[in-house]
């Protein structure tokens, strides 16, 4: 690699090692200063390349307010299963294709925009489900402006409706509650709006900040508003960004596509990714060779709140990956390699786990940490209710213990999603993690701790939590 980069022969720069009493063959990893050494030995200039050096690059300066334009809003359907996500998401994009439009025909890319009747654009994130907000969020892209929480209103809140709550508040997202399957004779919306009293969220029809809308996802019913709703609540958020800047977004899906190479979706969220730009997103690097619009169609230019599939990258990125837009091949190529690198290294070291102690001791580095986040699963309604009570009463104004969810049931892919996303661990009173779950918490170093004795539980958390408080003094 050493020797590629400097265009120089692999048995010269061995050699040039071994002349310096380092018996080393040419896949052995040597270090930094021992590179560096044989660089000069070379006639090369060494270029370190760091955290700072990649901030330096990709860093965006702060946008001037008068060059700030307003954006449209980035939506993503969160629910239960079954209750209507997914045909929400086609009934709204079905009625809403403007007739005539080129194209015509909407492609799955993971995200599309539509129009209202008014005139205004929004996005939907076209990937339903809990998994794909957490890990977005995860990898450091926060997309979202809006969660529509949709409720079907012949079953009320389920458990993954309060997961929806959960994630969209640990995300600082506002939302609206789409009260879907309206027509259904069984269709019950208060009782939609009193169970969400229970988790705190309180709809407009009582007398609460949060939009409600009765919709049906077949009939069409409601639609509109719900539509007119989000321009509402986009207008609150005032979301802006500027056109006119390198541009910067976020993956939303990636693949590699056997005839055309690695593709993505990218959702830009600052500046205008042009046909030539050249970018870094993860550990990826590439140039945009070609964009297609969510409609299919070719396009040189998209710019904030616009989804697009990027042709013309190098590998295939992760969703929630970030994009940027750099002025450089090299540039591209040296912050792609280096963060190949410490991925690697990363996970190498996969002692970075999230676990209670990890928590305390990254709080006493961080004098501003005051929240010890957790996850509480149990196996029944009571003990769940229990153990978070006590977990409120844990902390004093300093310090508290912030239960980020809790539910009923088996520990989830879902779970140890949210715990990543916050780098919180999970406390399971009488639940074990499922096989995908516990897998998923080995890759992303999650604590997953289990309990039969609700007060040892408390206990953990309580000294974790007193840790805190001595790190204070
Ligand atoms: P998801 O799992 O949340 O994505 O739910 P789906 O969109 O797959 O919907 C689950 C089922 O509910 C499907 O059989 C839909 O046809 C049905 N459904 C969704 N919305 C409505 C609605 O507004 N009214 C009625 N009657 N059925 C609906």
């Amino acid at each position: 690699e050493l020797a590629n980069r400097m265009a120089e022969r692999v048995g010269a720069v061995v050699k040039a090692l071994m002349q310096n009493g380092m018996m080393v063959t040419q896949n052995q990893t040597i270090d930094a200063d021992t590179a560096e050494l044989i660089v000069e030995e070379f006639g090369h200039r060494v270029v370190r390349v760091s955290d700072a050096d990649v901030e330096d690059v990709i860093t965006q300066v702060e946008d001037d307010a008068k060059d700030l334009q307003s954006r449209p809003p980035v939506i993503t359907v969160m629910g239960h299963v079954d209750h209507g996500k997914t045909s929400l998401l086609d009934a709204i994009r079905n009625a809403k294709v403007v007739a005539g439009e080129a194209g015509g025909i909407t492609q799955h890319i993971g995200a599309y925009q539509v129009k209202t009747k008014g005139g205004q654009l929004m996005t939907f994130l076209d990937t339903p489900g809990h998994a794909a907000f957490t890990s977005m969020r995860s990898r450091g892209a926060q997309v979202t402006d809006i969660v529509v929480l949709v409720v079907a209103a012949d079953d009320a809140v389920m458990p993954q409706t309060v997961e929806a709550i959960n994630h969209a508040k640990a995300a600082g997202v506002p939302m609206i509650v789409a009260i879907n399957k309206i027509d259904k004779p069984a269709a019950n919306p208060t009782k939609v709006r009193t169970d969400l009293l229970q988790h705190e969220v309180v709809v407009e029809k009582m007398s609460g900040e949060v939009q409600d809308v009765e919709v049906s996802a077949v009939t069409g019913e409601g639609l509109d508003e719900l539509l007119e709703a989000i321009v509402l609540q986009a207008e609150i958020l005032e979301l802006k960004a500027n056109p006119d800047r390198a541009a910067q977004g976020a993956v939303i899906e990636a693949k590699l596509d056997v005839g055309r190479g690695p593709v993505a979706t990218v959702l830009v969220q600052n500046g205008t990714l042009k046909q030539g730009d050249i970018f870094v997103v993860g550990e990826q690097w590439g140039k945009v060779r070609a964009m297609e619009n969510d409609k299919g169609v070719r396009i040189k230019e998209a710019g904030p709140s616009v989804p697009v599939e990027v042709l013309g990258l190098n590998g295939t990125p992760e969703a929630g990956d970030v994009l940027n837009v750099v002025e450089t091949e090299a540039q591209a190529r040296e912050i792609a390699a280096y963060r190949e690198q410490l991925a690697k290294d990363k996970r190498a070291a996969l002692g970075a786990a999230t676990t209670l102690e990890q928590l305390m001791a990254n709080a006493k580095a961080d004098a501003s940490v005051t929240e010890l986040p957790i996850l509480v699963k149990a196996d029944v309604q009571g003990s769940a209710e229990a153990i978070v009570q006590a977990m409120e009463k844990i902390g004093n104004d300093e310090v508290r213990v912030r239960v980020l969810h809790s539910g009923v049931g088996a520990i989830t892919e879902t779970d140890v999603g949210l715990a990543e996303a916050s780098r919180a661990p999970i406390m399971g009173f009488n639940v074990r993690a499922n096989a995908s779950a516990r897998n998923s918490a080995n890759q992303k170093g999650v604590e997953i701790r289990y309990y039969s004795i609700i007060y040892d539980l408390v206990d953990d958390v309580r000294k974790a939590a007193s840790g805190l408080l001595s790190a204070e003094i």
